[in-house]
């Protein structure tokens, strides 16, 4: 009599934990779940980036952001005005961002990683930490140039790294390539940013694919031998240095130079469009992946997805003066004014493959 009630109590005990056990999975820890219809109608919605999406509404979106607060928070406010899904941000460098992912594993609040630079989400993938998007919202507004071959992360926003010139004493004509400001015309007359900057390392990177190591190599020890002057801290001080005369010639990402001009509309310093007529404009992203431990892949998936629709493209436009990775969405008057350019389409993801690579080729060529 005792051993069956016993097995009676075992049973129900059993019963009522296997009851309970779909309700704690579809909900995140201390959120009641949704009843089950309401996350059955919203699972047939979730195509759109515009639907509805009732579980993700429930739970906020915790992301880990190495931009800075004033370039994204807006965005995520718009993003809550219009979905009710709740952003919490937490901001700080790439490095330590990812490390304290991998330290947190499985019991990481991040839902998101957003970065800059596809070389810093690279090394986020390559270690684990996020998983794979499965986004047809992603996969039709993003070109699959700027998105991971293996779908760990996406494109948002594309900043594009060229020549700048002095409109005082450069005849534009005399410009061509990145590797062309190895010629020895260059002498004295070439700025450059540090080689540590993650920035310099993948448009290195992206050459080294595209030239080989012996003709990078020899590339960056001519820009070496060209340096007016020791490398700069940040591309503003080297535009600047262009129009005190201290050079003629730099590399730059477009949206420096726009910060320059928002300053002073007359500074005689000019974009020159890179490699027009071989591959192309070195181009990076802003872009971001869903983390691996995520327990709100609904709220982030609908994120990411709205992030590349009309409004925000053209919001990472206006903050940053970054162009849209979506390219049905115009960028500002003031970056539509530089004109319009051929960007390289070789797969952003080469920054991170090949970054050990372009960081040692740097180190060898005395670019400090
Ligand atoms: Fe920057």
């Amino acid at each position: 009599m005792l051993a069956r009630f016993i097995l009676v109590a075992f049973f129900l005990i059993l019963t009522a934990c296997s009851r309970q056990a779909p309700v704690e999975a579809t909900g995140q820890a201390g959120v009641p779940a949704p009843a089950a219809g309401v996350a059955g109608a919203a699972i047939t919605e979730t195509a759109s980036p515009a639907a509805p999406v009732d579980a993700a509404a429930a739970s906020p979106v915790v992301v880990y952001s190495s931009r800075q607060e004033y370039l994204i928070k807006p965005l995520f406010d718009r993003f809550t005005e219009e979905t009710g899904i709740e952003v919490q941000l937490q901001t700080g460098e790439d490095g330590p961002l990812i490390a304290r992912l991998e330290a947190e594993g499985e019991g990481t609040f991040a839902d998101v990683l957003y970065t800059v630079d596809a070389g810093n989400l690279w090394a986020a993938a390559n270690k684990g930490l996020l998983q794979p998007l499965h986004s047809k919202v992603l996969e039709a507004n993003i070109p699959a140039h700027l998105r991971d071959p293996q779908d760990l992360w996406s494109g948002l926003s594309v900043r594009a790294r060229t020549i700048v010139y002095s409109t005082e004493r450069v005849d534009p004509a005399e410009l061509s390539t990145y590797e062309g400001l190895a010629d020895p015309k260059w002498k004295g007359k070439l700025c450059l940013r540090t080689s540590k900057k993650v920035y310099n390392m993948s448009l290195v990177a992206t050459m080294i694919d595209r030239l080989g190591v012996e003709a990078t190599e020899a590339a960056v020890r001519g820009w070496v031998d060209n340096l007016a002057t020791r490398v700069f801290s940040s591309d503003n001080l080297l535009i600047q240095a262009i129009a005190a005369g201290q050079c003629d010639v730099g590399i730059v990402n477009t949206y420096y130079l726009g910060q320059e001009q928002q300053q002073n509309s007359a500074i005689p310093v000019k974009l020159f469009w890179a490699n027009q007529q071989e591959s192309g404009v070195h181009v990076n992203i802003s872009g971001a992946g869903i983390t691996a431990h995520s327990h709100n892949v609904a709220g982030a998936t609908r994120l990411l997805e709205w992030l590349s629709t009309d409004e925000p493209q053209h919001m990472f436009s206006e903050l940053n003066l970054e162009y849209p990775a979506n390219p049905a969405i115009e960028p500002v008057d003031l970056v539509k004014s530089w004109g319009e350019f051929k960007q390289d389409t070789l797969n952003v993801e080469t920054a991170g493959r090949l970054q050990t690579e372009a960081v040692m080729l740097m180190d060898r060529a005395d670019y400090r």
